[in-house]
């Protein structure tokens, strides 16, 4: 077993800085595949954090006032340049990250590429006015607008670093925001590459500003005056954010952890539920928020799965993708090594047996082995708590209905799996699994679900990004209530009160709303 050396900034979380406005020194980003130093960024001050929202709220002001068929025709040229130059951005993804091209250009850049194409084709739809009848106040009529918030700040991981924030980013132009990113400090220099891509496209400088910073400088954007924040990382640090953007009443999406389970069912696909985990659980070395947490697997197939669960993991190739086509690169924060050694020693001495790996490897680089645990049970952490690591522990269950009521013990609700034949039956499983997205016979896929809401229940937060309704949710919602003919000068319902107006009130109660009473009579004529 080697050892790992840990570079400074991949380690510490901002011990050198604050967003206070003093100076602070450079963050430097290294190659977890290669120990490289990459580049360095600047750690934005609280003023100067400011002072980009108030430059961004200018040209939002000049961009919310174009049609949205005009806003989405003109973004799909950003669109345009991310595919032209995807191999510029697939090579600072995968060396930031230490993760394969193919994983850099699938889920990082085809995402978004589709993303940014469903939402600008469909934008003018989505966004459309909508004219409402009233069934109750029938001489009256409402319409709904989307109008835009503002300027809307983006706080996001490590681990995508480039499609987690830049769905939003696109969501929040087209709607006629502006968009302020803070990448995490782990992989600065991707959202830099957006940045410089989007500049050279024409489009309003700066419409879309990113601040390279700590913590700090996150909590500085909270605090700039912006109208909308999407946050997506941990539990413990999306509740400190959401409680700054309450005391600011800002509204705000949580994208926080995961826990999903991957219930392999009597009757499962043997091969494909397998080769589902070893993929579902090992991708992105397994710091995905929707990876593959924890298997619980049926008696009737539970041993033969971890047989060829044990096959396929010992297949997997692990190393630097910049020298070759690995399957599994490295771990991009050097602490879920650590917590990935913990979850396996908790494990192990609560009965947990090794099946593949279960070690760091040598370095230069940060990898560890990908791991696969069996005989695990409840009560070791790996099956509660977020691994965000290369560790697939599998448990041995009676019945579905036993794994669903494992899976719902969770207090996180992210993503959820179900592996069975009978795709109805599947169905019925994933609608008593408590998700926010439930997966029949595939994995990770959701996210690339361009028309369908993703986000979390229970700790995993709340508040959707992707699908139409998250992008109507990125606009304020306007009321406008108006009249369909000429009202009569003197309201029945308004001022004098007298005996006689509360007595045809109270007969007005009973007739529309008593039995199949006018109100419904009323509603099916409409
Ligand atoms: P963190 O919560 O540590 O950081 C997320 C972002 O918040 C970073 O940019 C961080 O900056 C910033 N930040 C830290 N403190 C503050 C603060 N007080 N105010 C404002 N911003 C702050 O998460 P990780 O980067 O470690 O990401 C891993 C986590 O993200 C996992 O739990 C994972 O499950 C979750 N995740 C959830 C997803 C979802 O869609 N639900 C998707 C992907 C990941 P800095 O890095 O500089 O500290």
């Amino acid at each position: 077993m080697g050892s790992v050396t840990l570079e400074p900034n991949k380690q510490t979380n901002g011990s050198a800085s604050d967003a206070s406005g003093g100076a602070a020194s450079p963050i430097r980003s290294y190659a977890p595949a290669t120990g490289a130093l990459l580049g360095e960024v600047p750690v934005f001050s609280a003023e100067e954090v400011a002072a980009t929202v108030t430059r961004a709220r200018k040209a939002q002001a000049a961009w919310a006032v174009l049609p949205v068929e005009e806003r989405a025709e003109r973004l799909l040229r950003f669109r345009d340049a991310i595919v032209e130059r995807a191999d510029e951005i697939v090579e600072i993804v995968s060396k930031e990250c230490g993760k394969p091209r193919h994983e850099a250009l699938m889920h990082e850049v085809t995402i978004i590429a589709d993303l940014a194409t469903y939402y600008c084709r469909n934008a003018p739809r989505i966004l459309a006015p909508q004219e409402i009848s009233l069934h109750l106040l029938v001489h009256r009529k409402s319409v709904v607008r989307y109008v835009p918030r503002g300027v809307v700040g983006i706080i996001s991981p490590w681990n995508f670093p480039f499609s987690i924030p830049m769905g939003d980013v696109f969501a929040a132009l087209v709607t006629g925001s502006a968009a302020v990113v803070k990448p995490s400090e782990v992989t600065p220099l991707t959202m830099r590459k957006a940045k410089e891509i989007y500049d050279s496209t024409g489009l309003p400088e700066d419409l879309f500003g990113v601040v390279t910073g700590y913590g700090a400088t996150g909590a500085a954007l909270i605090d700039a005056g912006i109208q909308k924040v999407v946050f997506t990382g941990a539990v413990e640090t999306g509740k400190r954010v959401a409680a700054a953007c309450g005391a600011r009443l800002i509204p705000c999406v949580m994208e926080l952890g995961g826990k999903a389970p991957l219930i392999a069912c009597a009757d499962a696909d043997l091969e494909r539920t397998a080769r589902a985990i070893v993929f579902g659980g090992f991708a992105n070395a397994g710091q995905v928020c929707i990876s593959v947490e924890r298997v619980y697997a049926h008696k009737d197939i539970h041993d033969s799965l971890v047989r060829r669960v044990k096959e396929l993991t010992g297949e997997l190739r692990v190393g630097d993708p910049s020298r070759d086509f690995f399957d599994v690169g490295a771990i991009i924060f050097p602490k879920q090594i650590d917590v990935a050694e913990k979850h396996i020693a908790d494990a192990l001495e609560k009965g947990a047996e090794l099946v593949a790996g279960g070690r760091r490897m040598p370095g230069p680089g940060q990898f560890f082995e990908p791991t696969v645990l069996a005989r695990c049970s409840d009560a070791m952490t790996v099956m509660n708590e977020e691994i965000f690591g290369p560790i697939v522990p599998i448990q041995k269950v009676d019945s579905e209905e036993e794994a669903i009521a494992l899976s719902n013990r969770s207090r996180l609700g992210l993503n959820a799996y179900v592996f069975t034949k009978d795709r109805k039956r599947g169905r019925k499983l994933a609608e008593q699994v408590e998700a926010g997205s439930v997966v029949v016979n595939d994995v990770l896929v959701n996210y690339a679900v361009a028309e369908a809401p993703f986000g979390g229940i229970k700790d995993s937060g709340f508040g959707r990004v992707h699908g139409d309704d998250a992008l109507r949710d990125m606009a304020e919602k306007r009321h406008v209530n108006y009249d369909r003919m000429a009202s009569p000068a003197r309201d029945p319902l308004w001022y004098p009160y007298s005996a006689k107006s509360f007595h045809w009130l109270q007969r007005g109660l009973r007739l529309l709303f008593a039995g199949s009473g006018l109100v419904q009579r009323i509603g099916e004529l409409f």
